[in-house]
């Protein structure tokens, strides 16, 4: 099994907003999601701590994910009630909920919180050699709703929040994001000056273009694409196209390939188009075209989303659990990578990045 790294699971908002017990093995979880029909994927779940350790997963970001911003955008298509909050209180109570999650799990020793550099180093020498079992979680947040202001970022630090994408689906207080476009609002620009004086860690993921170019421009610190895949590929303005992908390359950025059908391949309608036919060669196809733009395997990696609101009904049809991801390992090897190249892919590349992240002491 391939040690990987994952930068992006919602594991706390699937416990705190979907009822689900992550420690539970897979079958487990979705026999006690039978006949559940709240959202399309109760039974369909690929993510579980034990599957993650099946996985080879060892370390990954985990997100705190809550949005309320203005209240136009709730009334879109993408609105859901286990997300927005029309009170920004509401978005901010929903990130310390999920907070609590993985202080609990850690609590319970499936989980580790790594929030300096020296925790990073200990836990990367213990998986190194075997001798610890627990995953390795650095706290991300997926849209800045919950920080309140800025100034609050301070606060969100100390609580160990390391790294920072400001917007989800819809305008957040703070930028910009998938489905809508416009710049980075004056608290947007105000808090990536604070994440930066923090060495924080910026998220480019679901930032609308307009967003994204400014952040390019303002950001000066650690930069990366969690959970992101190719517009030329498939065309949707949540892809990254290749100009953006270029300045991630020259920024040390590493772009993480999902696993979500419909930005794997063309033509895909949620809720309609079934997977079969798609495979997990095309988040090779991915992968692949990240590390041809630069001309190495530099800047290419996984961050499979596989618990973002979907499950198997909307992934390759040969990934039924996390741990399918090892399969990438062997796609890779058939395209002629080298094995330093996927190791890159794997877990040098986001190791690289979030220690950079990381505060040396607390
Ligand atoms: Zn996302």
């Amino acid at each position: 099994m391939r040690p990987l790294v994952d930068a992006h699971l919602d594991l706390a908002w699937n416990a705190a907003a979907h009822d689900r017990d992550l420690c539970l093995s897979l079958s487990e979880m979705n026999a006690a999601e039978e006949g559940m029909t709240d959202v399309s994927y109760r039974e369909h779940a690929t993510v579980t701590f034990p599957e993650m350790r099946e996985a080879g997963i060892f370390l990954c970001l985990g997100t705190l994910l809550a949005r309320s911003g203005p209240a136009l955008s709730r009334k879109l298509a993408y609105s859901r009630t286990d997300l927005d909050y029309t009170t920004r209180i509401g978005s901010y109570a929903a990130g310390y909920a999920q907070l609590a999650c993985y202080r609990w799990w850690e609590q319970q020793g499936e989980i580790r919180l790594i929030l300096t550099q020296q925790d990073f180093d200990k836990h990367v020498a213990e998986c190194a050699k075997k001798s610890c079992h627990k995953i390795g979680i650095i706290l991300s947040m997926e849209g800045a709703d919950p920080i309140l202001n800025p100034d609050q970022l301070e606060e969100w630090h100390q609580q160990g929040l390391r790294a920072i994408g400001p917007a989800h689906y819809g305008h957040s207080h703070y930028a910009g994001g998938t489905a809508v476009d416009g710049p980075l609002t004056a608290d947007g620009r105000g808090l990536l000056k604070q994440m930066d004086r923090l060495k924080m860690g910026l998220d480019v993921t679901h930032l609308c273009d307009r967003s994204m170019e400014e952040a390019f421009e303002l950001f000066g610190g650690t930069i990366w694409a969690s959970h992101h895949n190719s517009r030329t590929l498939v065309p949707n303005d949540r892809q990254l196209s290749d100009d953006q992908i270029q300045k991630l390359i020259h920024r040390d950025g590493v772009i993480g390939t999902a696993c979500d059908a419909w930005m794997l391949r063309s033509g895909w309608t949620i809720g309609k188009t079934t997977p079969e036919g798609l495979t997990l060669d095309s988040m090779i196809d991915h992968i692949d075209h990240v590390c041809q733009m630069a001309g190495n395997a530099d800047h290419a990696a996984i961050g499979s989303d596989l618990d973002g609101g979907f499950g198997t009904e909307q992934t390759p049809s040969d990934l039924k659990s996390i741990k399918d991801l090892q399969r990438v390992s062997e796609l890779l090897d058939q395209r002629g990578y080298k094995e330093s190249d996927i190791e890159q892919i794997f877990s040098g590349n986001w190791l690289r990045l979030f220690r950079k992240v990381l505060p040396n002491a607390l």
